[in-house]
């Protein structure tokens, strides 16, 4: 039975609107325990407008006040933590310890963002040319909007909306309809840290105030996290309408393993990076690329430890792998694990029985083995928790594999051996690498970012970028000459 109503937060109030509104479900139970208002074009505008107000006053703020927000809003949310990761858990299935760790991700950048007053410094160039001083700043834009995606309901709009209410800004967050909720409990730990209202604004909706938003002219700039087929219109969208977009999309992540490696090691790492979350991850291993004559033990390793995998409801104990966020989903992930059979692959464990009965959207952990580029289960970003094995000869194979993706957010190497380290690093192109690190995302004092179809756009996400991202560069140039210094010159200026 849907029990409760999730609520808009436009200016510090929480509003329902009675149009239209969708189910939320926890995918653990396959039950919808909440509803959604989906915000018409007069609510987003109405929303701008409050937020566009409201930003005038947040610009005109002192940076050392606007830093005291965040050091005091990642006090509330470590302490009031377990509760988000209830939310988070009960709306996207993923196991507690899981979501505690994307919220402590997510704090990361808030507290990045307490420290603006050095983020916003801008740089200054004394006698530039004789008698004339040049200063670059770094002014807000006005109201941005973030969209973000189901599998990180706290992380990724903490990543957006930290840095972009830090840089001046006023923001419109559209969260994931199918997560609603984190979203509003983090406006409401923003507003009980000192955030004025207006500053951040919680609209909820889908396809058509997205639309809304790539096309508002007050809006200045996108932040989207999502699938490749949506970020690419929203950046091709938002970019048309004169805006500033950074559009984040899906990923396809290989893990190699070199002979060298610390095969326990590697597979504790692809056990963890493969079906931690469900395979719900941005930067989630899908495909392990098993080199020379490793793939034989190494695969025996995985499987004994797949055993050893609880499948269930991510908020009780024990669990290891929840469900997957939705119904269609699950049925996805079925799908193209049996295409992979017809299409030659090996399936080692098939996780279809391991969910037969369970009333959610489960599937038990895959692996499957002889795979190659050509077949669904290896083009298709899956989202699932299923591992693919592609078996090559060599560290080059392996390489140009990897290059030939259209996919390139996170990748990973496990060796011994410092050179082909260095090689790969060197030579591999995708945005974000791990030396035996199986999920490098990247610390909060660095920017987040993939290539090619995993991002559109030039601008990576969180850390020193984004405040890149969310300010304009103003740049003034200024002389203070004596009366008689002044004359008239036609030709263009030169120093
Ligand atoms: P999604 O693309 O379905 O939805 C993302 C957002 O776009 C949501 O807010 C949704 O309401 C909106 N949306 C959906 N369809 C739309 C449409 N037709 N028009 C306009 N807006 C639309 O993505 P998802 O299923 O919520 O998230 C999973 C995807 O996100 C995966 O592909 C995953 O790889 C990707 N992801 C990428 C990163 C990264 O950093 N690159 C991080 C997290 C997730």
């Amino acid at each position: 039975m849907t029990t409760a109503t999730v609520s808009h937060v436009v200016g510090e109030k929480h509003i329902d609107t009675a149009t239209r509104s969708l189910k939320v479900f926890n995918p653990a139970t396959g039950q919808a325990i909440r509803q959604v208002p989906m915000a018409d074009l007069d609510f987003l505008n109405d929303a701008v407008s409050i937020a566009a107000e409201a930003q005038k006053q947040w610009r005109e703020t002192g940076i050392a006040k606007r830093s005291r927000v965040f050091f005091e809003l990642a006090s509330i949310i470590r302490r009031d933590q377990e509760e988000l990761a209830r939310i988070i858990s009960e709306e996207n299935g993923k196991t507690l310890p899981d979501a505690a760790g994307e919220i402590a991700r997510g704090l990361e950048n808030v507290e990045f963002c307490a420290g603006a007053l050095n983020h916003l410094k801008g740089e200054h160039l004394e006698q530039a040319s004789g008698g004339i001083d040049v200063t670059q700043l770094k002014q807000p834009l006005g109201v941005v909007a973030c969209i973000t995606p189901f599998n990180f309901p706290a992380m990724v709009p903490l990543w957006m909306v930290s840095t972009a209410i830090a840089a001046g800004n006023a923001v419109i967050l559209k969260p994931s309809e199918k997560v609603p909720s984190s979203a509003v409990w983090l406006a409401e730990a923003f507003h009980k840290a000192g955030l004025p209202a207006g500053i951040l604004n919680i609209v909820h909706g889908d396809k058509e105030v997205v639309t809304g938003i790539l096309e508002h002219p007050d809006i200045k700039a996108v932040s989207f996290v999502g699938s490749t087929p949506i970020a690419k219109h929203v950046y091709t969208t938002a970019a048309a309408h004169g805006k500033r977009v950074q559009a984040l999309g899906g990923a396809k992540n290989h893990m190699v393993v070199m002979p060298d490696a610390d095969l326990d090691g590697a597979a504790d790492a692809a056990i963890s990076a493969a079906f931690g979350a469900a395979g719900q991850r941005c930067m989630a291993v899908s495909v392990l690329v098993a080199v020379g004559d490793v793939a034989d033990p190494l695969l025996e390793k995985i499987q004994d430890r797949m055993t050893g995998l609880t499948l269930g409801d991510g908020a009780r104990e024990g669990t290891d792998v929840g469900p997957l966020i939705t119904a269609e989903a699950r049925d996805r992930a079925h799908r193209i694990l049996g295409s992979a059979a017809d299409e030659g692959a090996t399936i080692v464990v098939d996780g279809r029985p391991a969910a037969e009965g369970m009333d959610g959207f489960f599937i038990g952990p895959s692996l499957v083995d002889n795979v190659r580029p050509g077949m669904q289960v290896y083009d298709e970003e899956i989202f699932g928790p299923v591992l693919s094995v592609v078996r090559v000869d060599s560290f080059d194979a392996a390489v140009s594999l990897i290059n030939a993706s259209r996919f390139a957010n996170g990748v990973a190497l496990f060796t011994r051996d410092g050179r082909s380290a260095r090689q790969f690093q060197l030579e591999i192109e995708v945005g974000m690498v791990g030396i035996n690190v199986p999920i490098p995302v990247p610390i909060g004092a660095f920017s987040f970012g993939g290539w090619k179809d995993s991002l559109f756009g030039d601008t990576h996400m969180y850390g020193p970028e984004s405040f890149n991202f969310y300010t304009r560069r103003k740049v003034v140039t200024t002389r203070w000459p004596l009366p008689s210094e002044s004359q008239i010159e036609l030709g263009f200026p030169t120093n």
